[in-house]
């Protein structure tokens, strides 16, 4: 032990040298190597693990089903084979596009780029085959994880197969050793051995490959060729497994099964029982794994014994006339091998079977079909919905009411039952004319989003679910007058009035809603759904002006219940009563119920005393737009008259790292938070479903710009005068461009903290201060997909494409935050990563009209006007100051450090009088916009 500096040992370190003097150092543990793989998923082979099924499906040489695939281009069912490799039980699978008329360098990036968001395919470690090196490399830049190259040799030498295991070596991956030098083939137990000592030797001393990354081929052969110099192959095979695994230390053994029973083909019987006992043998001999069809693997004790003795007779070279003896017994077997295990298994139950079980699992491929052959089956086309569909959406239902089915697998579901109708539908309706009959349904609802409000995914989704349990379901849109929602309930006699909405002036036209069905005398019951609603709002201020039932339903899954009981004759009353006893209840509670509030003035003298001593100087003020379409600005005609700054470009590519994709599984009723939901012990593994079909529209959307990025933002010299903030022409800050209108709290803190505003944050007269605001949409586009999706009955991609819309609408917001930041000078010195950003943990905020911190939605409108947004974005504002289109996000922006998020909450009335002044508004004005914050 060497001292300090002035080369004195500390004592206390001499202390520790002196008590452990006579100790033996500590002996390193060996630890065994392992051949460790990995998709998203680690794979681990330890001695003790079980032999490894490598999916072979997906190879072109080998399953002609799949070249045909990707000769046709038809991806999406290749996809499919290699789902179905994945569930059939193959923990690797085995790539390969090495056909003459495939170009194996595209096939086999563009494959492994579609499997690689397809999280349940994509799991497992790939083994990227080809013959061709270029195939390889290609593979291997789109592998994640590590994966497995499929092969290297001698065949051309020592250099070439040193120079491709080096680079293998830096891809990351494993790699597979055939056994073939120079001279061929080895074929014989002799010159297996020799190879593949020979390609350890090298690849150990000369590459520095770990030996346990190493897998060798001994090449599996056919035998019962008939050919004498064949029949012992198959025991050569296995002597040269148990060669390398005593004498090549941690190297693996893998082979391709299949060729061994070649001279069998057509004989399925044979060829697995040929496939079970070399399996068997080898593995004992220390085989690691093999290149499998993964759904026909018999168990090996399940072969019937005279079969068994037949073909080890063959495998084990045990007599001359062996390949003869099971020649004739493959003849006298009846060609039918074993059913494949893979999922296809449904599609030979009877029709009724297999539309439940299309029903219940979402798959829209055979539907067509079958819903034809039910359709000759019975007698109506009406009975084959009334019959087997009805029936599988009762499944459905029942699942989803019982918790064991999600929110995506019911749309999806109601996708398939969308398609069987609509096939159906010309044949009804010719049976309709000649007999006059027409559809029973459970009863009929009008849906509509309300109003001044565009927001419409939750009332989609439950009018898909409803849908789904046979209500027949009048969508009229967003935006619908109360007029129209009326005259339509009258004119198509609906049994239930459904209104949706998101924003809080929502509330209101809600409750104006209600208040007309009571004097119109209408008898319907109202259901009322959407973000901001609540039972108590329910309860209190709707449910009170309309004497039939009014009933909140909080999300998809309790609307079928909830209508189900409003309609019925028999449950009726007595659902009644305990709605009615509930909002009793509820209303009792809330009666008069107010809190106790500072005044205006006592709230203000408890403003916070923020200090203002750093002003970055942003590098520009004025307007500036972000377009990601050929709408640029620079085509804007307004000039400079109102300070347009610069029109920039975006792409979707630059928005999409931003996606917070948490609030995207909440649209759909999954909660958790990603990534972590993903493997959610409940419900992981529909989120992933989920994702994977949300990254593959997305992908599509981004690819084909089918939505198209907007934004208009702007800095401004700006200083708070009490709770307005004054927005200044220019720097001279002289002459007034317009004032913006903030609410402090009220609430009484007994914790010491102030009641904030957010003009706090903003520095009084005549600080260098700045405000910012924005107007950003992703939403244009949106129509068009939504249109297309619906016309082919996909409501389950038409609501993903909304959900799809919303998020990138976000995700845009927040970067352009980040590049407001920067030009506003503070923003440059972060260094946040993207998750970083998601969280918000930066200096400054962004807050929204309309959220807790400035709850008033007509400041939209100072917003609007500041940036001549309508012009710039093309977002227009509705009568209730909702953003239409939807996916749009619009703020203020704020740099002060001390700038925080909180919730105004109630209002005083001298706090409303005050803001009415201020904005001009006749306090009943005030007190309509501001309803829900009211505290008398
Ligand atoms: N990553 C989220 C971002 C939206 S929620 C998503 O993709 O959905 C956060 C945004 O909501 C903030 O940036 C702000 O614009 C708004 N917000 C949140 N709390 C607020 C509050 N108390 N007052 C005003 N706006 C608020």
């Amino acid at each position: 032990i060497v001292g300090g500096c002035c080369g004195t040992t500390p004592p206390h370190i001499k202390a520790i040298a002196d008590a452990v003097k006579d100790l033996p150092p500590r002996k390193v543990p060996t630890a065994t190597p392992c051949l460790r793989l990995s998709g998203l998923d680690a794979l681990t082979v330890t001695p003790q693990t079980n032999f490894l099924n490598i999916g072979e499906r997906t190879n072109v040489a080998g399953s002609p089903k799949f070249a045909q695939l990707i000769k046709a281009g038809e991806y999406e069912a290749a996809v499919a084979v290699a789902r179905q490799q994945v569930e059939n039980g193959a923990q690797v699978i085995d790539v390969c596009m090495d056909e003459g008329m495939i170009d194996g360098v595209a096939a086999m990036t563009r494959f492994l780029n579609l499997i690689a968001s397809e999280p349940d395919i994509c799991k497992v470690p790939i083994m990227v085959d080809s013959s061709k090196w270029e195939v390889i490399e290609a593979g291997l830049k789109c592998l994640q994880g590590k994966g497995i190259v499929n092969s290297i040799s001698l065949k051309e030498g020592e250099e070439k197969f040193l120079t491709q295991a080096r680079l293998v070596r830096r891809y990351g991956a494993a790699v597979v050793v055939m056994a073939f030098d120079e001279k061929g083939q080895a074929d014989s137990f002799e010159r297996r051995i020799e190879v593949c000592k020979r390609a350890y030797d090298l690849l150990v001393a000369q590459v520095g490959f770990p030996p346990q990354d190493i897998i060798f081929d001994p090449n599996v052969l056919t035998v019962g060729t008939g050919m004498e110099e064949h029949s012992n192959y198959a025991v050569d095979f296995i002597r040269a497994t148990h060669w390398i695994k005593q004498h090549l230390p941690h190297a693996k053994v893998s082979g391709g099964i299949s060729n061994l029973s070649f001279s069998f083909r057509g004989n399925n019987v044979v060829r697995e029982a040929m496939h079970s006992a070399f399996l068997y043998h080898a593995i004992k001999a220390g085989l690691d794994m093999g290149i499998v069809n993964a759904g026909m693997l018999e168990v090996y004790e399940e072969v019937p014994k005279d079969l068994i003795e037949l073909v080890e007779d063959v495998l084990l070279n045990r007599r001359p006339d062996a390949t003869e003896r099971l020649i004739k017994f493959a003849e006298s077997v009846k060609q039918k091998g074993k059913a494949e295990v893979v999922e296809d298994a449904w599609r030979s139950g009877t029709v009724e079977e297999r539309l439940t079980h299309a029903l219940v699992k979402g798959i829209v491929d055979f539907i067509d079909a079958d819903v034809e052959e039910a359709r000759q089956k019975f007698a109506k086309p009406l009975q084959v919905i009334e019959g087997p569909l009805m029936a599988g959406m009762n499944v459905v239902g029942d699942l989803f009411g019982a918790g064991k089915m999600f929110l995506p697998q019911v749309v999806k579901s109601a996708r398939v039952m969308k398609k069987a109708v609509a096939y159906l539908l010309p044949y009804m309706e010719a049976e309709k004319k000649l007999s006059g009959a027409t559809n029973k349904n459970a009863g009929k609802i009008l849906m509509a989003t309300v109003k001044g409000d565009v927001h419409d995914i939750g009332k989609n989704i439950v009018g898909v679910v409803l849908a789904c349990n046979n209500y027949e379901v009048i969508d009229l849109g967003v935006m619908v007058s109360c007029e129209k929602i009326l005259q339509t309930a009258r004119e198509q006699n609906v049994d239930v009035i459904g209104l949706s909405g998101l924003i809080t002036p929502s509330l209101d036209e809600m409750v104006h809603v209600a208040k007309e069905m009571e004097r119109q005398g209408l008898k319907l019951p109202l259901l009322i759904g959407g973000a901001t609603t609540s039972k108590a709002h329910t309860a209190v201020k709707i449910a009170t002006g309309y004497r039939e039932p009014v009933v909140h339903v909080l999300d998809a899954s309790r609307a079928v219940p909830v209508v189900s009981n409003l309609i019925s004759n028999r449950n009726k009353a007595a659902f009644v009563a305990q709605l009615r006893a509930e909002y009793d209840h509820i209303r009792s509670q809330h009666g008069g119920q107010t809190a106790k509030l500072l005044s205006l003035e006592a709230a203000r003298a408890n403003a916070p005393k923020l200090k203002f001593c750093d002003f970055p100087q942003p590098s520009f003020t004025g307007i500036r737009t972000l377009s990601s379409g050929a709408f640029n600005a620079a085509r804007c005609d307004c000039g400079s008259a109102h300070g347009h700054a610069g029109a920039f470009g975006v792409t979707l590519e630059d928005v999409f790292p931003f996606i917070d994709w948490t609030p995207f599984f909440h649209t759909w009723e999954l909660r958790g938070v990603y990534p972590k939901i993903l493997t959610h012990e409940k419900h992981g593994e529909e989120a992933r479903k989920l994702f994977a079909d949300a990254q593959k529209l997305l992908g599509q959307i981004v690819a084909k710009k089918q939505l198209q990025l907007r934004a208009a933002y702007g800095l401004f010299p700006a200083n708070s005068v009490g709770d307005d903030v004054e927005i200044y022409v220019n720097g001279a800050r002289k002459h007034l461009r317009t004032k913006l209108h903030f609410l402090r709290q009220q609430i009484i803190k007994d914790d010491g903290t102030p009641n904030w505003c957010l003009a706090d944050f903003v520095a009084p007269k005549s600080a260098p201060d700045f405000l910012g605001a924005f107007a950003v949409t992703a939403g244009i586009g949106l129509p068009e997909i939504v249109g297309k999706f619906k016309a082919t009955h996909d409501d389950y991609n038409a609501i993903m494409a909304e959900a799809l819309a919303d998020r990138l609408a976000e995700a845009f917001a927040e970067y352009l935050h980040k590049r407001v930041r920067d030009e506003w000078g503070f923003g440059k010195a972060e260094q946040l990563s993207n998750d970083d950003l998601i969280a918000e943990k930066y200096r400054g905020i962004r807050p929204a009209p309309g959220y807790p911190a400035c709850p008033d939605h007509t400041e939209k409108s100072v917003i609007w006007d500041l940036l001549d947004a309508e012009k710039h974005t093309g977002i227009r504002l509705t009568e209730s100051f909702a953003m239409s289109p939807g996916s749009s996000v619009s703020g203020f922006y704020f740099a002060h450090p001390e700038s925080k998020y909180f919730a105004v909450g109630k209002l005083g009335k001298d706090q409303v009088e005050d803001f009415a002044r201020r904005k001009n508004f006749t306090v009943a004005e005030a007190e309509r916009w501001l309803g829900p914050w009211l505290n008398y």
